[in-house]
């Protein structure tokens, strides 16, 4: 008796749940719209003359706590564009799949060089697909929606003394729960 009544409670169950609504999303064919301030991957930027941002300081690898951030120092040398000497990175990666999204190499960054994305990286079957190189790093700077975070702001944005003109309209407005420390907005809601 208990067999039948438990296999009747398991069927039951099995035809209430085809008529439920799905909680997830055939993704990436179907997108849910993001939280505002959500950071998923990283982008490398080229300057207001065009000029790749990056000076090859090595700050941003430094600081990593999970060192996945490398990068190779170019000698420093005229840029085509200003004519100006200056330093560049010969070559750049950053391995997502050991990142924390913490955002310290967006924050130290003194050129504003790297920034976070909005949208994730494609889903792979590969561990290389979660490794970012240089030239995929500047493609995200065409090619994805980039986060509102800027190192010279955020380092402003943590320093009241020295506010940066600009800072506070460049952030996105949040609801006061969204806005506790360690929250970065509020979590999606299922369909
Ligand atoms: S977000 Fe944090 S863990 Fe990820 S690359 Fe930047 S500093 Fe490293
Ligand atoms: S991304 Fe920024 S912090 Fe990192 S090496 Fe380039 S200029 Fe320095």
């Amino acid at each position: 008796m208990s067999y039948v009544h438990t296999t009747l409670r398991a069927l039951s169950l099995s035809v209430r749940n085809l008529f439920r609504t799905p909680t997830t999303v055939e993704y990436p064919e179907v997108r849910r719209v993001r939280a505002p301030r959500i950071r998923a991957s990283f982008a490398l930027v080229h300057d207001a003359e065009g000029d790749e941002a990056c000076i090859g300081c090595l700050m941003c690898e430094r600081i990593c706590p999970s060192a996945v951030i490398s990068i190779k120092q170019a000698v420093k040398r005229e840029s085509p564009h200003t004519g100006k000497k200056r330093g560049y990175a010969d070559d750049f990666t950053l391995d997502l799949q050991a990142c924390i999204i913490c955002e310290l190499c967006v924050q130290v960054c003194p050129e504003d060089a790297i920034i976070m994305t909005r949208e994730q990286e494609q889903p792979g079957y590969e561990r290389e697909d979660l490794f970012l190189t240089m030239d995929k790093l500047y493609a995200n700077e065409k090619n994805k929606s980039l986060s509102w975070g800027r190192g010279k702001m955020l380092m402003a944005m943590q320093d009241p003394a020295r506010p940066l003109e600009g800072a506070a309209e460049a952030a996105p407005k949040v609801a006061p729960k969204a806005a506790a420390p360690t929250a970065d907005a509020p979590p999606e809601k299922a369909p």
